[in-house]
């Protein structure tokens, strides 16, 4: 068996979004699947619209979801002298020609075609006119005018086109630059692509593209067109429906494995498992599960993925995570290891590692930067109580071991002495040492803390 050849073709022309990553990942996922080639092909022939940034934010989300690509990254911008070598290929075979035609004469054929009930095009008015080449002049497809151009199309089956529908497509524009489809083709030919999966959006150019295949005598990739992806409410993913940008995700505290699992979702399946990894994903993919109904993007699913892959990611990795989230919100580098202490009392809520670190703060804040909840204070710090917690404070500083078994029964047995219920201490020192209501268990946390820094913050609760 030959080797299978995929790529993923973004053009530079904003951010990575969801659909465009569901689109490289079954593609990466295929070629991965079947020991062959991932290829890279940056669409940047619009050069006013694509910019240098922008490529460059595609490829470090690429590179957080893991989807490595084989060899040199192709730019069509450097292969415009490939594309024209092509296109007079196609003239001299006589399977292109040179057209006069000015905008304004394609239109008002257009024009004429439509009130005529006829799909508008271009007439072939030059087709057989044996023009050579000259301002203002294009270079055209001559396209077959009848018979029918048919997609065997991976996910949609057999799609299948009248050629009398089809234009005398340009494939060169009068300023000598080649245009989208003849490029899409020269490069996938070229570059021995094999299989082709893109969005459905891309359907309507795929007849075109094989009739330019077929002029070329290139043989035919496989394509497969995978439906849009829908928001909640059924109506075409975008802004609306909240991020579309994959790096958004990684802001808000997704893990990039998580993505990987929630994206392959959108149109693929393998029964009824929701949860895979990489490797199982490499093993399983096929394009028969494709499916070729719209995928509905679910945020609450994504959380729900991401909250499995929190649980189940070790500590030091997490640590380093919620140091990085610490850093953009203005705290200086934490020690990894006390965060990596911090970390596993906070794994099993948490639903994003942005939320792991706001809920790490309370832990690294100096004590005197330490924010209180003043109604909590308020609320909970009563003379009496105040009694209590110098008194525990004092238990906690004598304590052989600062840890939570030991902290616990010593808590205990002051309680029973005193005749006071936990509840009447437990808010109370939780306010003393994170700030606010909300926290871990109390005794883990003030272990993880270590002593110097319960006792210090005790002591600055009793003095507010
Ligand atoms: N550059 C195109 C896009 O970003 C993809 C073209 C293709 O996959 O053939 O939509």
């Amino acid at each position: 068996m030959s080797t299978i050849v995929t790529r993923f073709a973004p053009s530079p022309t904003g951010y990575l979004h969801i659909g465009g990553a569901r689109t490289a990942i079954f593609n990466w996922l295929l070629a991965r699947h079947l020991g062959g080639k991932f290829l890279l092909r940056i669409e940047d022939t619009d050069l006013v619209r694509s910019n240098a940034d922008m490529t460059q934010s595609i490829l470090d989300a690429m590179e957080w979801l893991g989807l490595s690509h084989d060899g040199e990254i192709t730019y069509q911008s450097k292969r415009f002298d490939i594309y024209n070598e092509y296109i007079d290929k196609l003239l001299a075979s006589g399977n292109a020609y040179w057209c006069s035609c000015t905008p304004e004469e394609v239109e008002a054929m257009r024009e004429e075609a439509r009130a005529k009930g006829l799909k508008p095009k271009y007439s072939g008015r030059c087709r057989e006119a044996g023009l050579g080449p000259g301002p203002g002049r294009v270079v055209r497809l001559k396209a077959p005018v009848t018979g029918a151009t048919v997609v065997d199309d991976m996910v949609k089956g057999s799609v299948s086109v009248d050629n009398a529908e089809l234009d005398d497509m340009v494939l060169r524009r009068t300023d000598g630059s080649p245009t989208y489809n003849l490029a899409v083709v020269v490069d996938d030919a070229t570059m021995g692509v094999t299989h082709i999966i893109r969005g459905d959006d891309h359907l309507n150019n795929t007849p075109r593209q094989i009739l330019i295949y077929k002029a070329l005598g290139f043989p035919l990739p496989k394509f497969g067109h995978v439906p849009m992806i829908l928001g909640p409410d059924k109506k075409k993913l975008s802004k609306r429906h909240g991020a579309t940008a994959v790096m958004e995700y990684e802001t808000e505290g997704f893990l990039p494995e998580a993505m990987l699992n929630g994206l392959v979702r959108l149109g693929w399946a393998s029964g009824d498992q929701e949860i895979f990894s990489r490797e199982e994903l490499v093993r399983l993919f096929s394009t028969e599960n494709l499916g070729s109904s719209a995928a509905v993007f679910d945020k609450a699913k994504l959380l729900w993925l991401n909250a499995h892959y929190i649980k189940e990611s070790p500590a030091s990795r997490l640590a380093v995570l919620v140091n990085a989230f610490l850093e953009r919100k203005g705290y200086p580098p934490q020690d990894l290891e006390y965060l990596a202490k911090v970390v596993p009392l906070l794994q099993p809520r948490a639903q994003t590692v942005a939320e792991m670190a706001e809920k790490t703060e309370c832990f690294v804040t100096r004590t005197d930067d330490l924010v209180y909840d003043m109604a909590a204070v308020k609320k909970f710090f009563t003379d009496e109580v105040r009694g209590h917690l110098e008194a525990v404070r004092g238990i906690l500083e004598g304590l052989a071991a600062f840890d939570q078994a030991s902290m616990e029964q010593a808590v205990h047995a002051y309680i029973e002495e005193k005749g006071i219920k936990f509840k009447l201490l437990a808010q109370p020192v939780r306010v003393a040492i994170t700030g606010g209501t909300a926290s871990p268990g109390l005794f883990e946390t003030m272990e993880v803390m270590g002593r110097r820094r319960v006792l210090a913050r005790i002591d600055r609760a009793l003095a507010l």
